[in-house]
């Protein structure tokens, strides 16, 4: 039974949620239906208002061992945020402001409520710039922590992780603990901070967070490379990466896919030529570095075959190019096409067997597999399309796709994450000693198990 009595008492009458007509957004991430986990019957939904009010639900589910799932944006794909077990979710909505700018110190101080895109905003307005960027602007900032997303602009500046200097973090026994801090060094004992990123909310509720940020770059430009054929268009990435010019993308997109997202978005594909697409998105202090690097980048595409080159320099241009790439699995997935989004990582240079290797399973198997992604980093997005559930044989192709992902040194996901989803086929992964390790730090944070169970850890 869930104390629903005690959670009024704690967050106040309002903001307590039984009716399950008032929460049904809250039982669905934005995994595809086909492999989304099924809700759980008996859940109350909770939004507290603060630090305090979290501690005190999970001073209570605690004590009751009753089930705690967390919620930031929704957007998360492998199923984390979905409740699977009857008990309370805890959404961190109302945690939503943003502290403060330190332009100073170069950091941001955000409650976990606070949706990307809002924080994003408030950094560009203060003058300053938070690099990484994953493509859904209303996740939260808990969640890209608890996450530790990705997305387009890791080539240059790394991954959510890179940029995370403290946190405020509720304790599934209840305690709140603060880690790290506006600090550049700090070797005070274990990084415990570190842990609780890419943990999925398994360890701790995220409450607060402090981003280190960056002075904001003066000029950019979008390049689009246009290529007949993918392998041409892969070989260049290695090469791009030699020459000393550091992108902060390069993603990688098929016609077949781009079109379907930008007809979504009431939107035209610039580029009229080719099939195979690079988007190589280049930064600088003033436009001539950013010309220059152009120059560099187009005569290292040219000399690999590029059939085509569109420079976007508009600010507007080249925000709609990344916007179409960014809302492909969204529109894919409304189209009903998309039985699952895989998130393989290979090392970079090695992309290119990677994507051949895909091509094989697709052959094997008579299916289509359309493969996209963030070609400068090794992290690609293969789509496994419905009909493979409808034939039964979508858990086969998957795994072989990540049975070649392993061999080539790689991981079954590189950013969204095992959530519930990827855990079945964890058998795939060797050493089983990280995986026994990581159920006894799960152990030492939440004995009871209550927080996410049957999330990111077997
Ligand atoms: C269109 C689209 C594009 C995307 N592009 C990218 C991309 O480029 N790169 C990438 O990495 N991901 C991407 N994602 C996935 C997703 O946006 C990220 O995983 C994001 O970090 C999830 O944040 P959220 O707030 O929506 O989390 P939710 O979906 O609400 O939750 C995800 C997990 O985090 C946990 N969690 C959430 N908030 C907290 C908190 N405060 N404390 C503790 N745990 C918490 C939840 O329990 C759950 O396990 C994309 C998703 C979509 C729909």
């Amino acid at each position: 039974m869930i104390n629903v009595e005690q959670l009024r008492t704690i967050v106040g009458q309002d903001w307590v949620l039984t009716r399950r007509e008032h929460m049904a957004s809250y039982l669905v991430d934005e995994t595809a239906s086909a492999i989304r986990p099924k809700p759980a019957e008996n859940v109350v939904l909770v939004k507290p208002e603060n630090a305090e009010e979290i501690a005190e639900i999970l001073k209570m589910a605690n004590r009751e061992k009753t089930p705690v799932f967390v919620r930031g944006g929704g957007t998360g794909i492998c199923g984390g945020a979905v409740p699977t077990l009857d008990g309370i979710i805890i959404s961190t909505e109302r945690l939503d402001k943003i502290e403060e700018v330190d332009r100073d110190n170069l950091m941001v101080v955000v409650q976990s409520g606070v949706t990307f895109g809002a924080m994003l905003q408030a950094v560009e307005d203060a003058g300053l710039f938070f690099p990484p960027h994953p493509g859904a602007e209303n996740a939260h900032v808990g969640g890209l922590v608890a996450c530790n997303a990705g997305g387009v602009r890791a080539v240059k500046y790394g991954v959510v992780r890179n940029f995370v200097k403290g946190l405020e973090v509720v304790l599934p026994t209840g305690e709140i603990l603060k880690v790290g801090g506006k600090l550049l060094k700090n070797n005070q004992g274990f990084d415990l901070m570190h842990l609780f990123i890419n943990s999925g909310g398994t360890l701790g509720v995220i409450t607060k967070v402090i981003f280190r940020l960056c002075p904001r770059f003066t000029s950019s430009g979008t390049l689009l490379i246009s290529y007949e054929d993918r392998h041409k268009a892969i070989n260049t990435v290695p090469k791009i990466l030699q020459s000393g010019v550091t992108p902060l993308a390069i993603e990688y997109v098929e016609r077949e896919v781009i079109e379907i997202s930008a007809s979504r978005l009431g939107m035209t594909w610039p580029a009229t030529k080719g099939h195979a697409f690079l988007i190589i998105i280049l930064t600088g202090d003033s436009e001539d570095e950013v010309y220059a690097q152009g120059e560099r980048v187009s005569a290292i595409c040219e000399q690999c075959e590029a059939i085509d080159i569109l420079i976007a320099e508009r600010k507007e241009e080249q925000a709609s190019i990344l916007k179409m790439r960014s809302e492909i699995y969204s529109s894919l997935k409304e189209k009903g096409l998309v039985a699952d989004v895989l998130d393989i990582t290979v090392p970079p240079a090695s992309i290119g067997v990677m994507m051949d290797k895909v091509d094989e399973v697709s052959g094997r198997f008579h299916t289509s597999i359309p493969t996209y992604g963030h070609a400068g980093d090794g992290n690609l997005h293969p789509h496994l399309i419905i009909d493979l559930a409808e034939r039964g044989i979508l858990r086969e192709v998957k795994r072989e796709i990540y049975r070649e992902a392993i061999k080539l040194g790689g991981v079954i996901t590189g950013e969204h994450g095992l959530g519930v989803i990827r855990l079945p086929d964890l058998d795939l992964c060797p050493d089983g000693k990280i995986w026994e390790l990581m159920r006894g730090i799960k152990q030492v944070f939440d004995p009871n198990n209550i927080l996410n169970p049957g999330v990111g850890v077997l």
